[in-house]
């Protein structure tokens, strides 16, 4: 686990013990800070009777406190945990904040921030991947991967890879990356941002605020696209070096028709922001065409998980909103020939198909379900051929029986899962359950 010297006899609440608070609590006291630790439900509480006081931080008198560190599902525009800490004068943090803190004490290392509204997870998993095959000690932090504090330190020469959603970076104030990656930004997660997309923008900014002289960032051609005064802002900066994959990408020699596991347009992006971050560690680029090629993808995102009766059958449950889904779809042929059979449905977070909207030739049918399965459908009617079907299985049962002979059934259900299933993860272990199923009877 990762300690440091700088929190010994410090105080330190921390608030909601699942697996990065639990962690954030060992390392804490391994460091020997004295810990308030608390979870409102007590299986949470029970690992740590006896070993640190156990009380609510809003019941406490937090005078004198180091920090108030919570988990970032917590939400900081609503909860009162945020003016309850202001009026002690004491920060809430999350635990990236106290790794950034520990990393004085940690052998010579380098940290590379990953963020953006899609495409994060896989792009951290690439770029660790791509510092493995080239023998470079490297560990995955953040969104993805074990608690950053619950890892041992790299030796010297290691590269701490950190998958950073913005609700992190909200909890973060001294993380100086030397290399900060900003793959896109879109609308989501706007209730966190009381609606307002300049907000959420200005978190994720944030990680390149808090980088020192001359450290790098690598921007998304999303964002030289589509967030053209921040990324201006940045390109006049004198304070970091700025590399955009929109120039970058005609000059780069990576090829992409043999990639397995980075299938799609957005997939190449990724694929070059993580050879981009290779570049930026001087990783040699047949180690890094290596690690492309070898590169196994992530479970849910454009997830093959079986051919069958000539049926390809993919599962992309982590596509929670429009602008993920575009790339899964704009990846198979458009009119005259299209062959996505595609699943899609759930909570939408727009009321509309937004960036799908003109990706509808690519689709030879849908078959919607959820909440806002309905808006669904009769948004794409227009344009192809839709059905409502309610359940992930009727939609299934329709799509692989509609489907033809080199067609592709395509769950990417561009919308959040909660109200039908328990999380993005429980939603496509449901459709592979689904597929195997029908393999199982085939
Ligand atoms: P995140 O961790 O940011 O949620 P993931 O890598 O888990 O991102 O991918 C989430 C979804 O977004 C997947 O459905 C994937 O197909 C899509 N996606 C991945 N990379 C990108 C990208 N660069 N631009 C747009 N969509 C993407």
């Amino acid at each position: 686990m990762i300690t440091s010297a700088a929190f010994a006899g410090k105080r330190y609440a921390v608030l909601g013990l699942a697996r990065s608070g639990a962690a954030t609590v060992e390392a804490l006291l391994a460091s020997g800070a004295q810990v308030t630790a608390w979870d409102e439900r007590e299986e949470a509480r029970e690992a740590f009777v006896g070993r640190c006081e156990l009380a609510d931080p809003l019941q406490i008198d937090l005078t004198g406190f180091a920090g108030v560190v919570v988990s970032p599902g917590v939400p900081l525009n609503t909860h009162p945990i945020a003016p309850y800490a202001a009026k002690f004068d004491v920060p809430v943090i999350g635990d990236i904040e106290l790794f950034a803190q520990a990393r004085a004490d940690l052998p010579p290392h380098k940290v590379v921030g990953i963020t953006g509204t899609n495409g994060k997870s896989t792009t951290t998993a690439l770029v660790h991947h791509i510092l493995q095959t080239a023998g470079v000690p490297s560990v995955m932090g953040g969104n993805i991967g074990e608690p950053i504090l619950g890892q041992d330190p790299l030796p010297e020469g290691g590269v701490y890879v950190l998958e950073l959603s913005s609700y992190q970076i909200d909890l973060t104030f001294s993380l100086d990356c030397d290399v900060a990656v900003l793959l896109n930004i879109t609308p989501d997660h706007l209730d966190r941002y009381d609606g307002d997309f300049e907000k959420y923008a200005a978190s994720k900014e944030r990680l390149i605020e808090m980088q020192s002289y001359a450290q790098l960032v690598i921007f998304g051609e999303h964002v030289f696209l589509h967030n053209r005064p921040l990324y201006d802002r940045w390109m006049r900066s004198e304070n970091v070096c700025v590399w955009c994959m929109a120039h970058l990408f005609p000059h780069n020699s990576l090829k992409s028709d043999d990639w397995p596991g980075l299938q799609g347009p957005h997939n190449r992006e990724n694929a070059f922001a993580a050879g981009l971050v290779g570049e930026a560690f001087n990783i040699d680029d047949e180690l890094t065409a290596q690690g492309l090629r070898t590169f196994s993808g992530l479970p849910h995102r454009m997830e093959r998980i079986a051919e069958i009766a000539d049926v390809t059958f993919i599962n992309d449950s982590k596509a929670t909103n429009a602008d993920s889904t575009a790339p899964a779809i704009a990846a198979f042929p458009p009119a005259p020939d299209p062959r996505v059979r595609w699943i899609v449905g759930g909570m939408a977070k727009e009321d509309d198909l937004g960036s799908l909207a003109g990706l509808m030739d690519h689709v030879a049918g849908a078959y919607t379900i959820g909440r806002d399965g309905e808006m669904f459908a009769q948004a794409i009617q227009p344009a192809a051929p839709a059905q409502y079907c309610e359940t992930l299985g009727q939609a299934f049962a329709k799509a692989h029986g509609d489907a033809r002979a080199g067609d592709v059934v395509l769950f990417s259900p561009a919308a959040a899962s909660f109200d039908q299933f328990r999380d993005f993860e429980d939603r496509g272990q449901q459709f592979r359950d689904l597929v195997h199923a029908l393999g199982e009877a085939a």
